[in-house]
């Protein structure tokens, strides 16, 4: 990628996040960095757009912005408000904790990117695998081969890559695997607890969930000590379903009725 080329760099653990940093510092001489970040911590805020209050943009520097809305909405002002031309990779990072699974449904990560790749934008959402306290070294090393290798791919249509890093030093990643979503097993999903009035009240994430230990998923790659890099379609089409439905010969009867 020539100096030329323009970096989109957000996320959603917010602007103050380490992982932000880590990727900026990485990134850093591949090209023109731009930062289009959340004010605040936006985790599991998923493809949210706000459409029902004003945003505001604040410039901390030059080429740093904060907005006060999801990480959608810092992709949308970045592409149509502050850049004056579409960015050549937009890249959502790095997310302090894993995104594997179902769970790129939730979350904010990836949804930036799914927003940059609907955009027309090559995009790539990097997610270190552990919420405990760890270092982004191996993170950031993964983010910086993976965007210098991506951004030289040709070809015409967007691509939307979900990264996983395993939480283990730079020297200890035994390489990149491409691999496809795995699978959560969830175990006692919802805590019910009274609170001090005897209420019941309910909290969601229970139990540590596990997961299935598919061959070639995005689980057994991290697992195994590997960068995981997921390509994700945003064509949700079931096409064995559309099958399954014109076999079934769905017919209209206007005379069933619900009551
Ligand atoms: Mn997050």
């Amino acid at each position: 990628m020539d100096a030329e080329k323009t970096i989109l760099i957000t996320n959603d653990d917010g602007i103050g996040a380490e992982g932000l940093g880590a990727l900026v510092r990485a990134l850093d001489g591949i090209g023109r960095i731009v930062i289009v970040a959340p004010e605040q911590e936006q985790s599991a805020s998923s493809h949210a757009i706000t459409l029902d209050k004003p945003l505001r943009i604040k410039e901390h520097s030059p080429l740093k912005f904060s907005v006060s809305g999801t990480p959608t909405d810092c992709v949308i002002l970045a592409v149509h408000g502050i850049l004056t031309h579409k960015p050549d990779l937009v890249v959502s990072g790095i997310n302090h904790g894993p995104n594997m699974g179902e769970d790129v449904t939730y979350s904010g990560t990836v949804a930036a990117a799914i927003e940059g790749c609907i955009l027309g934008i090559n995009s790539m959402a990097v997610s270190l695998a552990t919420w405990e306290g760890a270092s982004f070294d191996g993170a950031a090393s993964a983010a910086r081969q993976l965007a210098r290798s991506l951004a030289a791919m040709k070809g015409g249509k967007a691509r939307l890559w979900n990264v996983n890093v395993p939480a283990i030093p730079a020297s200890a990643i035994k390489g990149i695997k491409v691999t496809r979503l795995g699978s959560r097993i969830y175990n006692d999903i919802i805590v019910r607890k009274k609170d001090p009035r005897g209420k019941d009240y309910f909290w969601i994430g229970g139990a540590e969930p596990g997961w299935n230990t598919g061959e070639n998923t995005d689980f057994a790659a991290v697992s195994a000590g590997y960068v995981s890099i997921t390509p994700l379609r945003l064509d949700f089409t079931d096409h064995e379903g559309i099958v399954e439905l014109e076999e079934q010969g769905l017919a209209w009867n206007p005379e069933i009725t619900t009551r």
